[in-house]
């Protein structure tokens, strides 16, 4: 069984290890607050199904298809989240499909990543998901959908990383380098493309390989402090911000290391 790694696991690893070893080794839980996402999943649904099911004998499907997907996906949602889906796609539809001479069938919509990475005799899978894979003339486009009502780029370094994870494992799944890793803001239209290339493998490589050491020795946890202790749930038991930390609490979680190597 391998090590699962992730983009936002190996995000956190780059923040702090001392905070990714709490979280993910210890398994501390945290009281983080994740907010309704219905409106938001209805329309990643309805998206996924105008590009996957769209039969593709003519160019273009009219306004009537995003109607109808919106209608498959919308049901359990209340009566102001339908009307401002219902927004939301047609504005889609107007930016992304309508000003194109004809819909491109994707390689797929709503699909998994996995990968695998051997480093010090560990074996890494790396797992994530996307919205939807096309194929260029030079290699693949992933396009995640954000429906948040803040356009928000993720900041460089979360971005580089979730560029080079998924280059890494398409480059297993499909042959084929990543080209470009684009955000499209559904609220405001905006698409925002990020170029993939070679450098952003070998450094997310890089991180796994200092991450394997750390596991397989269980040391070098170190705290990093920095503008994200802010926001750490994990504050209280950390020396590098609380002058008297909180001892760590019992927890009868095995790490994953322990489960991946049998022990
Ligand atoms: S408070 Fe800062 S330094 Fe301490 S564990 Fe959290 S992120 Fe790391």
């Amino acid at each position: 069984m391998a090590y699962q790694i992730s983009a936002t696991k190996l995000q956190a690893y780059q923040r702090c290890p001392y905070a990714y070893y709490l979280r993910y080794e210890r398994k501390l839980t945290t009281n983080e607050f994740f907010g309704s996402a219905a409106l938001g999943t209805a329309l990643h649904q309805a998206l996924a199904q105008c590009h996957r099911d769209w039969h593709y004998r003519h160019p273009l499907p009219d306004l009537r298809w995003v109607h109808h997907c919106w209608r498959q996906h919308s049901a359990g949602l209340t009566a102001s989240q339908v009307s401002e889906g219902l927004e939301i796609l047609e504005n889609y539809y107007h930016n992304f499909i309508a000003s194109e001479v004809a819909l491109t069938q994707p390689l797929a919509v709503e699909g998994k990543i996995q990968g695998y990475l051997q480093v010090e005799n560990l074996e890494f899978l790396i797992v994530g998901r996307y919205d939807r894979l096309d194929f260029l003339a030079d290699g693949l486009e992933l396009i995640d959908y954000k429906s948040s009502r803040e356009a928000k780029l993720p900041d460089e370094m979360e971005m580089d990383i979730q560029i080079g994870l998924y280059y890494l494992a398409l480059e297993q799944t499909y042959q084929q380098s990543l080209k470009y890793l684009s955000l499209l803001f559904l609220r405001t239209g905006e698409k925002i493309r990020f170029e993939a290339t070679e450098a952003h493998k070998e450094r997310v490589q890089e991180m796994i390989s200092n991450l394997a050491v750390r596991l397989r020795y269980d040391r070098g946890w170190d705290a990093t402090p920095g503008e994200q202790c802010d926001r750490c749930t994990f504050a209280r038991y950390c020396s590098a911000v609380t002058a008297n930390p909180a001892p760590l609490p019992e927890t009868h979680a095995k790490s994953q290391l322990q489960l991946v190597l049998n022990l």
